[in-house]
Order: C-alpha cells, then sequence, then structure tokens
C-alpha cells in the first residue's frame, strides 16, 4: 500500500496550488483526484476574473486572501508560465446611488489593503475602456485587476508540483475514510492509501468527504452560474473587465476579455441542486441584459459557447471560506466554501493552508532543493514567425495545423498528451491547446483530437473520452480500418 505524509483529496486549483506550496517540503505528499485531470470541475468553469479584493467584507478570511492572492499572482505567472493578463477592471456607476456604492467598495478595498484603487468619471472611463456605455458616469478603477485561464493554472501548479516530487492520482474517487492508527486510510474502489494527514480540497464534495471522515457536519449550498464566450473576431475589443455596482449575493455580470481576446460574460448566481452543469435561458437573457447595459455594441457579437459552473458556499459561514483544522477529527484540514474569488486566492490560500498545518503541529521540513520554473513549451499559434519555422524544420507536425480556428498544431497536441501532466482527454487537450476553443467548437478538429490520442496513449479511438469515465465519444467501427 502506497503511504504518504499528506493526502489532499482534490485537484482542483485550490488542491493544486496547496500541492505545489508543500512540495517546497521533505513530506511526501499525494493529489488525488477523482475526474480524469485536474481542473476540470468548478474550476474549468467560471469567469477567470483575478479580482483585486476590494468586494469581500473586510475582517473575513476571503478579504485577506483575495488581496493578497491578486498581488502574488504576477510572479507565480512568471514561474510557472500560465496565462495571466493585467487588465485592469472598473465597477461602473450610472448616476449618485451607484457612486456611494463604488465610495463604499472604495473603503472596503482601502481596509482589505487593496492597493492603486481610484474613483474616477467622465472621459477617463472611456480612456481606459473605449468600449464602454456613454452613460456611464463614475467608476471605481483597480488596475492591479487580471484575467487567467484557471484551469491552464491549475495545470501548471500540478505540474509544477509534481516536477518536485508530488504523485498525483486521476480517475481516483476517495470514497470512503477510516482511522488507522495515528494516520487514516482513504480508500478508493481499487486501492487503499495510507496517509497521515488529509487535505479536503473537494470543492462541492468538501461537506460529504468531511462526514465519510466523521469529521465537521457542514452543508455545502451550490451556487449555479451561467457564463458565455463570444467570438474572438468580434467588433467589439474589451480592453479590461467592466462590473456594475454589486449586490449583496453577487459581484453582478461581468463582461471581460479572455486571455485569447473573446469577450466573455459571466455570471449569473442561482442556487441549483449539486451537479447542475446544465445551462439556463433565462440565465443567458440575464446575462445578455447585464452585458449591453456595460456595452451596448456587445449586441453585435457571436456567441460561441454558453457554460455553467458552480460556487461551492458553506451554509451558516458568513458567506467566507471555510479553511480549518477539523475539531472533531484532529488530522483532517478543511479547505471548503471556496466560493469566488477562489481563483483569485488561489495562491495566498496555498500559503493560508502551509502555515495552518504547521500552527497544528505537522512537521514540514524545507527541501534544499525546490524548483520553482516550470518550462513549457510555446503553443505554435504564440510562436513568432521563426519560431514556427525552427519548430516545423524539428518536428513536422507542428507544420500540421489540427484546429484551425485557433491555430493548434499536432505538435502541440502530442506535447500536451505527454507533457507532466499530461492530456488523456479531448477535454484535456482543449483546455492545454485550446483546440476546440475557437468559432467552430471543435466540429471540424474533434475528429482528429481523438485519433491522435488514441495513437499516442496506445488506445482505440472508442475508448478515447470526452472527459471522465463514460464520456466516451464514439461506439463502433462502421468499416476499414480508419477511425470509427
Ligand atoms: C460561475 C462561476 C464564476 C466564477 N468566477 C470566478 C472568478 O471570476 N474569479 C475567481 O477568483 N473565482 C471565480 N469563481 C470561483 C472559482 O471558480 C472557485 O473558487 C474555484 O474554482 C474553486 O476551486 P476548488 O479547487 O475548490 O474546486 P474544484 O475545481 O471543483 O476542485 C475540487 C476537485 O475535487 C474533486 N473531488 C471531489 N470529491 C472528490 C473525492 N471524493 N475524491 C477525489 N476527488 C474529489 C473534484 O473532482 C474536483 O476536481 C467562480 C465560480 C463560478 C461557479
Amino acid at each position: 500500500m502506497k503511504e504518504f505524509e499528506i493526502g489532499i483529496i482534490g485537484g482542483g486549483i485550490i488542491g493544486c496550488a496547496i500541492a505545489r506550496e508543500l512540495s517546497r517540503y521533505s513530506e511526501k505528499t499525494a493529489i488525488f483526484e477523482k475526474f480524469a485531470d485536474v481542473g476540470a470541475g468548478t474550476t474549468k468553469g467560471n469567469g477567470g476574473f483575478i479580482h483585486a479584493g476590494y468586494d469581500p467584507l473586510p475582517g473575513t478570511l476571503k478579504a485577506k486572501l483575495n488581496a493578497r492572492g491578486c498581488l502574488m499572482y504576477p510572479e507565480l505567472a512568471r514561474q510557472l508560465s500560465f496565462p495571466y493578463k493585467k487588465t485592469g477592471c472598473m465597477v461602473v456607476g450610472f448616476d449618485d446611488n451607484d457612486l456611494a456604492h463604488i465610495r463604499q467598495l472604495y473603503e472596503r478595498g482601502r481596509e482589505n489593503g487593496v492597493p492603486d484603487l481610484e474613483i474616477i468619471s467622465g472621459d477617463r472611463i472611456f480612456e481606459l475602456e473605449p468600449e464602454a456605455n456613454r452613460e456611464i458616469k463614475y467608476a471605481l478603477y483597480s488596475p492591479n485587476s487580471a484575467v487567467t485561464d484557471p484551469y491552464k493554472t491549475a495545470i501548471a501548479f500540478a505540474e509544477n508540483a509534481v516536477d518536485n516530487g508530488v504523485e498525483l492520482f486521476r480517475n481516483c474517487e476517495i470514497t470512503d475514510i477510516q482511522r488507522d492508527g495515528s494516520g487514516f486510510l482513504l480508500q478508493t474502489p481499487e486501492d487503499s492509501y495510507k496517509v497521515q494527514y488529509v487535505i479536503n480540497a473537494a470543492g462541492i464534495y468538501a461537506d460529504d468527504v468531511s462526514r465519510m471522515a466523521g469529521s465537521e457536519d457542514f452543508h455545502i449550498i451550490c451556487k449555479h452560474g451561467d457564463l458565455i464566450i463570444f467570438d474572438k473576431n468580434s467588433e467589439v475589443k474589451m480592453s479590461m473587465s467592466l462590473f456594475p455596482t454589486p449586490t449583496s449575493t453577487t459581484k453582478g455580470i461581468a463582461l471581460g476579455t479572455k486571455i485569447a481576446g473573446n469577450p466573455s460574460l459571466g455570471s449569473t448566481s442561482v442556487i441549483r441542486e449539486k451537479g447542475d452543469l446544465d445551462t439556463y435561458k433565462e440565465g443567458v437573457e440575464q446575462l445578455l441584459a447585464g452585458a449591453v447595459r456595460l456595452v451596448p455594441n456587445i449586441k453585435k457579437c457571436k456567441i460561441i459557447r454558453a457554460f455553467a459552473g458552480e460556487r461551492a458556499v458553506v451554509e451558516n459561514n458568513n458567506n467566507d471560506f471555510y479553511i480549518r483544522p477539523s475539531e472533531k477529527v484532529p488530522g483532517i484540514f478543511h479547505v471548503a466554501g471556496i466560493q469566488s474569488p477562489g481563483v483569485a486566492s488561489a495562491p495566498s490560500i496555498a500559503e493560508y493552508v502551509v502555515e495552518m498545518l504547521k500552527k497544528s503541529g505537522v512537521h514540514l521540513t524545507k527541501k534544499d532543493q525546490f524548483l520553482a520554473v516550470r518550462r513549457e513549451r510555446k503553443l505554435f499559434a504564440e510562436m513568432t514567425d521563426e519560431e514556427r519555422e525552427r519548430a516545423i524544420a524539428e518536428n513536422p507536425a507542428y507544420g500540421r495545423i489540427v484546429c484551425r480556428c485557433e491555430m493548434v498544431t499536432e505538435g502541440d497536441i502530442v506535447d500536451a498528451i505527454h507533457s507532466v501532466v499530461g492530456a488523456t482527454t479531448v477535454g484535456g487537450v482543449k483546455r492545454r491547446t485550446r483546440a476546440g476553443m475557437g468559432r467552430c467548437q471543435s466540429g471540424f478538429c474533434q475528429h482528429r483530437v481523438i485519433e491522435i490520442l488514441a495513437r499516442e496513449l496506445g488506445i482505440d479511438p472508442c475508448q478515447v473520452c470526452y472527459e471522465n469515465e463514460g464520456s466516451n465519444l464514439l461506439i463502433r467501427k462502421l468499416k476499414g480500418e480508419g477511425i470509427s
């Protein structure tokens, strides 16, 4: 049986960030993720905004960890080569009522330690965002707000953790947790693992994991959010993110830009059943109505994708993150209720968790050798012409375009499959390379991606899944030896 000092349940952005932070220490650490990929839970279905930290109530964990997390991102993005763009953002107001909200956010931001906030008005707003509605009168300008692709950030944390000795088990659902001497036995359908300490980073299922261990009986409510992505070749090119003044429950419908340049819109906030990732007509309508108020021209843009995510909110927890050692079962640590801004806070949550472990008596020995930097091969689409020529000369697979919309080559896909935490599914290839993220949404490239996955993984094309077990895309061969 494999034994570890620390077992992290959940390979979302939070579990992966914690694993990377723990990989600075010699104690053996493992991540157990039930999906086929890391970052494939809530981490793949969100707005991707790195909020600056003016929104959470002062004094909460959210406030402290969001403000610090946002400022940690630029250096981490450099070290780990994940997408990061400091676009800045504005919370906009149309009247004096909104201005009062904006002033409140400004004061909150100052209390939370958010630097460089400004209240602005008039032409300055339109200089910063020429697409903004001309009826906007005031704005809170936050220059340090940014965007990322959170699934790529999670993959980067995981790859760097693995490079530093963390073991990652995918397709590995923890179904039971039992006390075993001074530690715990983690049970999966196939195996058992012995760990001394458990970090519960299981996202919307963290309450189930807690109950499995006989630990605290908290309850997670899922706040479902619809999101929209527009074609990146649209007439509207957003320079930054725009938010309306928030309500008591949500930051409101925000219009921003994805790293790749697609205008993006998110998100609604409605309590729904756990596991409901359907998109709702009324949600999409609400998003569009909110967007038109911020940028009237958004009407001219074409939607290429609507999707949904679920925020994990711990009931009766002051709308805050729930990060604490278990009082009932010493050795279990909950990192639960990581609702928005969980992406923005992930790096500081990881730091906080390591300090919490130390304070709780977990012995951690700093390593002499820690690889802080992760090297990733540039995607073909990001290369200069000279780099492209060199890449094709080295390997002709870089000369074969598979996804025309996003200019993804066979070489990019093969790299993604054989990287440190390699893609094993069509969704995994998509998140690493953007194959299928363009205007045609994989209409022209999916069969090629399946073919390449099957070839590189040495499996039958019928075994290739879109995401998790059971999501096979092909049923059987119709004729001949080619693809089914
Ligand atoms: C609509 C929406 C918009 C958002 N927008 C933003 C934003 O713009 N900025 C921002 O900062 N935050 C945003 N968030 C919040 C952010 O997405 C989350 O805070 C973050 O992704 C949470 O990460 P996580 O690792 O806790 O959860 P997850 O990504 O869900 O990871 C938990 C993992 O645990 C695994 N797991 C569960 N049970 C088990 C088990 N028994 N065994 C093994 N593995 C298990 C799951 O498979 C999953 O992969 C948004 C969220 C939503 C829903």
